[in-house]
């Protein structure tokens, strides 16, 4: 799967998706017992287990997203002239989607060529 966004966006993206997959499914297994009574106990307790390990996941990745972003680098973007963070080195506009490099030698490769390397 590719994102045509900059890397922290797709952190932050991944990091909300679990987080409302692991409330959704702690949701769903508190609506079973509800439903399904004694039966849906069992369905419950893994709906519950399940919820909770992606929150915790979805915490990781926030956490780890957190620490990244410490570490990028801010520059103006050259097409939209707007704040943008940068990882590793190459990522795209945070505004704009364009693709930005700090290496020279990749300083002329086109976005296709880009995409087919990474
Ligand atoms: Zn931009």
């Amino acid at each position: 799967m590719k994102f045509k966004s900059a890397k922290i966006n797709a952190f932050r993206t991944w990091g909300l998706l679990l987080t409302l997959l692991g409330m959704g499914l702690m949701i769903l297994g508190t609506a079973g017992i509800v439903f399904w009574g004694s039966a849906g106990k069992v369905i419950a307790a893994v709906g519950l287990v399940i919820g909770l390990v992606a929150m915790m996941a979805s915490l990781a990745i926030y956490f780890w997203a957190g620490m990244l972003s410490t570490s990028a680098v801010q520059l103006e973007c050259p097409e939209c002239r707007k704040l943008t963070k940068m990882l590793g080195k190459t990522d795209r506009c945070m505004f704009c989607h364009t693709i930005l490099t700090r290496d020279p030698q990749l300083a002329t490769v086109t976005a296709e060529q880009l995409e087919r390397t990474e």
